[in-house]
């Protein structure tokens, strides 16, 4: 299909509507993406016709429901080109799944001593649940440094691991500074080091990237709503057999083989990680969102993303005492800035008057915020809907934000 950001628009409802300050912009798809029709309608749909809980009843829409389910589970791990020994698991979202990993395969195998490497550019979701795990194993957690430019210190990262290093665990892509790190080469690095590798994939994947098999992780996390799919839901794609070595995350219903008050035993990965009912349409409709952005001109798609990025850069950068935080060569397009004298918060109420909608705060990257010497940050965030024009508009809206309020 040929690549034609109106034609795209048409499949977004949201994206059609008019707010009190004038047409929307929206620019916070970093945080959320919006949703396309065609996955509005098919949880809908799943609704109206076929829905009913899985796995369970001997009946016509309880078989619907779970061909559906594992349907979708199939559909995520294509779409994410996971190996053949890789299972997915359907999780809440990012945070979930990287919760899994850190409790259910940290806390069974660290032990004092050992060591966690993150780095200065990770999100809350893929800091504290390894804080959690080192302080329960009295593990030790490294953060590998960013560069001014705010790309990854790879010799840093490097000079970090040891022998005692058994988990690496990066995001694939940054939320504040939009820096794409190499998930490959981190990924040798911790083959290398007989460590774990687990990607964070939340950022990275709304953009068309995160090839499980190219990366070569051990653990993938990701979440439905940022890929243009349902809230409440996502994926931890993993190696099954370290998932069946690993420790439960609930009990419940669905995650047990048998249950007596002697001794419980679990199933297998996934269901194992899967205990209670759990978000059926929220699966089926991640899944449709993965086949709509499946659906595009991805090289095409790709393109413009990097358009509206630049563009965007090259507008802002002629701000007077507005900073870009991160300046990567390769970026997921997103700007984040800060501008001298002036809160964020201030300057994100002034474009919201005018409909544009970006993120303001911390973003849930305090320590990076540390690092970067900010309080906080303005963050304009683009998917492959938005338009040239509305970049222009926003740093035309912008430039007058920063003159009225300096
Ligand atoms: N990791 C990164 C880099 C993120 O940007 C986010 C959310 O913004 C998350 C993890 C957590 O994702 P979720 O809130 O969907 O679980």
């Amino acid at each position: 299909m040929a690549f034609s950001v109106d034609d795209i628009r048409k499949d977004f409802p949201a994206l059609q509507q008019r707010l009190e300050g004038g047409k929307l912009v929206y620019f916070d798809n970093a945080a959320s993406a919006q949703k396309p029709l065609c996955v509005i309608e098919k949880a809908a749909d799943f609704y109206r016709r076929d829905y009913s809980n899985i796995h369970r009843s001997a009946h016509e829409l309880s078989r619907r429901a779970t061909v559906a389910f594992e349907e979708a589970r199939k559909c995520v791990s294509k779409h994410f080109n996971a190996p053949k020994n890789f299972t997915a698991v359907f999780t809440r979202g990012a945070t979930e799944g990287l919760n899994i990993v850190a409790r259910c395969y940290g806390e069974k195998f660290l032990k004092k001593g050992d060591e966690i490497i993150l780095s200065q550019m990770e999100h809350h979701a893929n800091i504290v649940p390894w804080q959690l795990c080192a302080m329960r194993t009295g593990a030790e957690i490294k953060a590998a440094k960013i560069l001014p430019n705010g790309e990854l210190d790879m010799g840093h990262l490097q000079s970090l691991v040891s022998p005692r290093t058994k988990i690496i665990s990066i995001a694939h892509a940054s939320n504040v500074l939009g820096t794409i790190n190499d998930v490959q080469k981190i990924s040798e690095i911790a083959k290398k080091a007989g460590a774990v590798f687990c990607v964070d994939a939340a950022q990275s994947s709304p953009h068309f990237l995160g090839d499980i098999s190219e990366i070569g992780c051990d653990f993938f996390a990701c979440s439905a709503h940022k890929c243009f799919g349902p809230t409440g839901e996502g994926a931890l794609i993993a190696n099954t057999e370290i998932l069946n070595e690993m420790d439960v995350w609930q009990g419940g219903g669905d995650m047990i083989e048998s249950v007596s008050w002697e001794k419980t035993t679990f199933r297998q990965a996934p269901e194992k990680f899967e205990a209670g009912t759990p978000n059926i349409a929220g699966a089926v409709a991640f899944a449709r969102a993965l086949q709509y952005m499946d659906s595009l001109d991805i090289p095409a798609a790709r393109a413009h993303e990097a358009e509206l990025l630049k563009r965007a850069t090259e507008l802002l950068e002629k701000i007077e005492g507005l900073r870009i935080l991160g300046n990567a060569k390769n970026k997921v397009p997103l700007i984040s800035f800060a501008v001298k004298n002036i809160h964020h918060n201030d300057i994100s109420t002034m474009l919201d008057a005018n409909g544009i909608a970006v993120r303001s705060g911390h973003h849930c990257a305090e320590p990076l915020m540390n690092a970067l010497g900010v309080s906080g940050s303005c963050r304009a965030s683009f998917a492959f809907y938005n338009t040239l024009e509305e970049v222009e508009f926003f740093a035309k809206k912008l430039r007058s934000a920063v003159n009225l309020l300096s």
